[in-house]
């Protein structure tokens, strides 16, 4: 057994960044100014998305979304139970309905199929999620919501640096992006709101400052201008230079990291392949660049003759240390309690929910990690 505790996940901070932060303290400028611009830009351009907008979290960028595209009571948002519940939760506080779109079982992604059958008078609005780094297959989504008139945004939370055919996540359409430190680059607590839609962005870069039409940075007077003024009230969502200043450092190993991820991730595949009891996540067979964002397994509680809860905990003692990504939305408590009638009708999601697991994955690891990884698993299986 392991001696020291591996966690599932480790952000990757070099000296460089942490010297571009220590920069940015003693520049006399915290918040939003130069570095935003800065990073705003090279993501842009990382991603070839026509524009960027850096906020302080993915989950405010959905907040501003909801608020940019009018979505509210008798709206309805079509999102999977399989993801973060930050989507849900602000979909609800907007006053809207979210209708869970089942996943398929073996990528944990919505599809066309599953999504059609959810689209009522009421669909306004439709957020595929990306998922542990592979891409939603996008074509045949996009397609259905222009013949149905709806907005289509994706959760790209998980896949920074994903690829679909041939292009990165964010290129085109609109994509939320998350910094958290868990996610493929971090920092600290971010997001970025990525559009073709100029007029969709400059609503969330007006939402995200108070509703007024600039930033907090006037790039000429090193300032806000005094007289700028409100244009519609609006929220509290920008970043700081601190944490963009560290984005920057991020961004420019993102592909280092993606690459030491799918190494992890090809033996993980290779050592598992004989133990029955363990399904890892199916790769989808359309083009795309998998960006190994989590290495989740579903464990197979009847061979196993546990639960995915006790196989968490006897790895835990062996010093491995995993996470769920993620418990079903519509099972959780509160919304268990507002939605009982959704309970068992959502197959996919709910036998994946009771038997995923994400095993340690962060650039940082070795293969030696890895093996002890599968070694704790063939010890607690046994
Ligand atoms: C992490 C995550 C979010 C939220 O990102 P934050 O930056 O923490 O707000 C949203 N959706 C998914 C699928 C996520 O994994």
């Amino acid at each position: 057994m392991r001696n020291d505790f591996l966690p599932f996940s480790k952000p990757s901070i070099s000296e460089e960044e942490i010297n571009a932060v220590s920069e940015v303290l003693r520049s006399g400028w915290l918040t939003t100014g130069n570095k935003n611009a800065e990073f705003e830009k090279s993501f842009s351009s990382y991603c070839g998305a026509a524009g960027s907008v850096a906020l302080c979290s993915a989950t405010a960028g959905m907040h501003l979304l909801l608020k940019a595209l009018d979505i509210g009571p008798g709206d309805e948002v079509i999102t999977p139970s399989m993801t973060w519940v930050s989507t849900v939760n602000m979909i609800v506080l907007a006053g809207a309905t979210p209708v869970f779109a089942d996943v398929d079982k073996q990528t944990l992604m919505v599809t066309a199929e599953s999504i059609e059958p959810c689209i009522t008078d009421r669909t306004k609005l439709v957020i595929p999620v990306h998922f542990a780094g592979a891409a939603v297959n996008m074509d045949p989504i996009r397609h259905l919501c222009e013949e149905k008139s709806l907005k289509l945004v994706e959760d790209a939370a998980h896949a920074a640096g994903t690829e679909y055919k041939k292009n990165r996540i964010g290129a085109h359409g609109t994509a939320i992006f998350s910094f958290h430190p868990i996610k493929n680059i971090t920092t600290g607590e971010g997001g970025m709101f990525c559009s073709d839609d100029h007029a969709l962005l400059d609503a969330i870069r007006r939402l995200k400052f108070h509703g007024l039409g600039v930033d907090a940075y006037d790039r000429k007077s090193q300032g806000r201008s005094p007289q700028a003024e409100v244009l519609e009230p609006g929220f509290k969502y920008n970043m700081t230079d601190i944490a963009a200043a560290l984005g920057l450092g991020q961004l420019a190993r993102l592909d280092r990291f993606i690459a030491q991820r799918a190494e992890l991730a090809a033996r993980y595949l290779d050592l598992l392949a004989d133990i029955e009891e363990i399904i890892p996540l199916s790769i989808p067979e359309y083009e795309m660049r998998h960006a190994w964002h989590l290495f989740i397994v579903r464990l197979d509680t009847e061979k196993a003759g546990m639960d995915r809860n006790i196989f968490m905990n006897r790895l835990k003692e062996k010093n491995i240390g995993t996470g769920i990504h993620f418990l079903a939305a519509h099972t959780q408590k509160y919304y268990r309690q507002l939605y009982p009638m959704l309970q068992g009708t959502l197959p996919n999601t709910e036998w994946n929910s009771a038997r995923i697991l994400s095993l340690p994955l962060f650039p940082a690891m070795s293969e030696a990690d890895v093996d002890d990884v599968v070694q704790a698993i063939k010890e607690v299986l046994q």
